[in-house]
Order: C-alpha cells, then sequence, then structure tokens
C-alpha cells in the first residue's frame, strides 16, 4: 500500500523546491516504494518499465520526475505526454499532475473523445506542457496534423496492460510513429504479460525494470477476498444481503454487461439503494456525474461494467462485488484494486455459481491470493 514505513522522504530527491512544494500541498508524507523506487530513475533521464500494484501511486511515481524535467517556457510546447486507457483516467490523471504541478505553475490537459476537438486544440496550443490522452483521440489529432510541432520529450504509458486489452496496441504503435525518436520513454503497469514485453521491446531503449510487486500475489494485501456460491436465481438477493449485512461506504458492483449493469441498477434503486450506473454506453456528462456523485457520497452503490471503471481512484471505496465473475485474472485484480487504496483496507466479494467456481479456482491460482468462502447471511442476520 502507499502507506508505508519507509524512512526515505520526498526531500532525498533531486526534485525542484516547486515541486516539493506540490507534494506537501498533495499532503504525501512520504514516497511509496515505486516512487521510491521509480523516480530517482526517471530523473537520470532512463527509459523504465515498472510494475506494482493498483493504488500504489504509480501516478505520482512517474509525473513528479516527468514535472521536475518542465521547462517553465511556452515555446518549448508540449512535453511530457501520458497515454492512458480510458477517458475517465485521462481526467483523473490529469487532475493529479495538475495538482503536483500547480505550484510549479505547469499546465495541464486531458485529451479525450467526446470532447470538443478545438477546444482541446486550443488549449495545448495556448502552452500546455503536460498532456494526458487517450489513444483514440490522440491519433485522431497526430493523424490529422492538428498539433503543431508536437514533440514530447518524455511519453508515459500508464496502465498499459489494460491497454492492450482494449485492443489499444495498433493505435498505441502507431502513435510512436508520430512521436520523436529522441525521447525518454516510460511504461507502468499493474501486471507484465508477454504482450506488454514485446511491446517494451520496440518502444523503449535499454530499459531499466522496475518491480515493486510482491512475489507472491499481484493483489494488494489490504484487500480481504471472499467468494460465494450460489444458484444463479439467488443472484440478486444474495447481493442485495450481503450489501446490507457488510454497510458498505462505497461499493463497486462490477457486471459483465452494459444491460446487466443498467438492470441490476434500476433494481437495486427500486429496492432503495442510493446506486448509479457506469458504462460505456452512457454520454461522458452522465458518465462524469455518476462518478462525481459516487466520490461526493451522494450514492454509495456504482454498478459498472470493466471498461467504465478502469484505473478509477476513489479513496474510501470500502467494497468491491463481482456480481459476475470476471473473464480473466487480470481483470480480477484490477476490479477488486478500486478498493485497498492508499493503505486502507477493503473487502473484495464475488459470486459464483457452481458452474462458475471452477474458472474462480483458476483466477485464485493466477492471482496468486487467498479467498476465502462465505456463506450469504440469511434475512434475518442482515442489519438494514
Ligand atoms: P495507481 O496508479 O498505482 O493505481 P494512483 O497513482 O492512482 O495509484 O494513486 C492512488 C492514490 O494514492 C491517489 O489518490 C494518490 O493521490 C495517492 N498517493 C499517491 N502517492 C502517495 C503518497 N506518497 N502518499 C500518500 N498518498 C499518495
Ligand atoms: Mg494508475
Amino acid at each position: 500500500s502507499v502507506v508505508d514505513d519507509t524512512p526515505a522522504t520526498f526531500e532525498a530527491f533531486d526534485l525542484r523546491p516547486e515541486i516539493l512544494e506540490g507534494i506537501q500541498e498533495a499532503g504525501f508524507r512520504a514516497p511509496s516504494p515505486i516512487q521510491q523506487q521509480a523516480i530517482p530513475v526517471i530523473l537520470q533521464g532512463r527509459d523504465a518499465i515498472a510494475r506494482a500494484q493498483t493504488g500504489t501511486g504509480k501516478t505520482a511515481a512517474f509525473g513528479l520526475p516527468a514535472m521536475n524535467a518542465v521547462h517553465r517556457d511556452s515555446s518549448e510546447g508540449v512535453q511530457v505526454l501520458v497515454i492512458v486507457p480510458t477517458r475517465e483516467l485521462a481526467s483523473q490523471v490529469s487532475d493529479e499532475l495538475y495538482r503536483l504541478g500547480r505550484c510549479a505553475g505547469i499546465r495541464t490537459v486531458a485529451v479525450y473523445g467526446g470532447q470538443s476537438i478545438d477546444r482541446q486544440v486550443s488549449l495545448i496550443r495556448r502552452g500546455a506542457q503536460v498532456v494526458t490522452a487517450t489513444p483514440g483521440r490522440l491519433l485522431d489529432h497526430l493523424k490529422s496534423n492538428r498539433l503543431k510541432d508536437f514533440a514530447p520529450s518524455i511519453v508515459i504509458l500508464d496502465e498499459a496492460d489494460e491497454m492492450l486489452d482494449m485492443g489499444f496496441l495498433d493505435d498505441i504503435e502507431e502513435i510512436f510513429t508520430y512521436l520523436p525518436k529522441e525521447r525518454q520513454t516510460l511504461l507502468f503497469s499493474a501486471t507484465l504479460p508477454s504482450a506488454i514485453r514485446q511491446l517494451s521491446k520496440k518502444i523503449l531503449t535499454d530499459p531499466l525494470s522496475i518491480d515493486v510487486t510482491p512475489k507472491d500475489s499481484t493483489v494488494n494485501t489490504d484487500i480481504t477476498q471472499r467468494y460465494y456460491v450460489l444458484e444463479e436465481r439467488e443472484r440478486e438477493e444474495a447481493l442485495v444481503r450481503l450489501i446490507d449485512t457488510e454497510a458498505p461506504n462505497k461499493a463497486l458492483i462490477f457486471c459483465r454487461t452494459k444491460k446487466e449493469t443498467d438492470m441490476l441498477c434500476t433494481t437495486l434503486v427500486s429496492r432503495g439503494y442510493a446506486a448509479s450506473s457506469l458504462h460505456g454506453d452512457m454520454q461522458q456528462r452522465q458518465r462524469n456525474e455518476a462518478i462525481e456523485s459516487f466520490k461526493r457520497g451522494r450514492i454509495d452503490l456504482l454498478i459498472a461494467t470493466d471498461v467504465a471503471a478502469r484505473g478509477l481512484d476513489i479513496n474510501d471505496v470500502t467494497h468491491v462485488f463481482n456480481y459476475h465473475i470476471p473473464f480473466d485474472s487480470d481483470s480480477y485484480v484490477h476490479r477488486i484494486g478500486r478498493t485497498g487504496r492508499a493503505g486502507r483496507k477493503g473487502t473484495a466479494i464475488t459470486l459464483v455459481t457452481p458452474l462458475e467456481f471452477k474458472k474462480l479456482t483458476r483466477i485464485m491460482h493466477i492471482a496468486g491470493s487467498p479467498m476465502v468462502y462465505g456463506e450469504v447471511p440469511t434475512i434475518g442476520e442482515a442489519k438494514k
């Protein structure tokens, strides 16, 4: 987890005073393990491939040293490019970078689909130094040559495993044909499947590998995992009872499809829960609203598809429910990584039918994490 009783301090790094000020403003007291390892390497200008569990502070691990290298002179143009898998992450990472770089006067822009092209281009031309973009929209800008003299000297692929999962490999390779050969490239990921290693050979030069993942597990140990075996027809009722007994502060509930997400949301709302859904068929504005309501606690249940909830960083999510089992172990790791963030404890609960159970054991094995079997509470045990 991010909170670690290591003696290292941010002051020990060779960071500019304005950057240190930003860290202080953000309330970060000590660097997390990935930050301790990555920051000095990146400050030296080396390429790196870095792996760390979800919620361990990867954004600041690349963001701080990258922004440390930004020149204030606005004629320099875009100096840092961060590529992220989803729109939500583009605005979230961009916000975090803005927060950390504000004292240094660094200008950041998020670039993603579903937003005005003209506005994005004009913000970039007016002197943005750090751009956080999704692959699709970025490639669109590059192909149509809207970004004049676009030559970032530091390029970061964030949540690289998720980008490949989402089918962005070709887009990413094409994006790199538009980028300067002379550059520092960093790849950050929670998991390192072989496709990532292959990509890294193409885009990184003599990279240093940084891996702070504990050997026995890719899953954050602050997360308690449980599973419940039930019949298909019991699924909805079991979820409701578990929500009542667990009484989550905030819970993310994962469904397989957009339709299932909407249906479950309607059911929960009609049963009196403050819930919203989040999926790719919703307008960007609706998606932002759902996330904002969840962050602010106006709703405490967010029902989402995998894609929509990727990388979401909401600190006080106490529970993740897998209403249906995810397709593979990586997506399991990512889903449950939405809880247990920044040193907090979290609970992940997976519902499976006897048929799905075999798949779950495979996921448990690959994810290398101990899961405990639970009994769905009977109605009488519910707290609400
Ligand atoms: P990851 O990308 O590894 O999943 P994030 O970069 O999204 O994780 O960080 C998770 C949360 O931890 C964010 O809210 C971030 O502001 C916070 N955080 C990052 N570094 C620190 C730190 N050194 N001390 C305290 N909080 C931190
Ligand atoms: Mg991240």
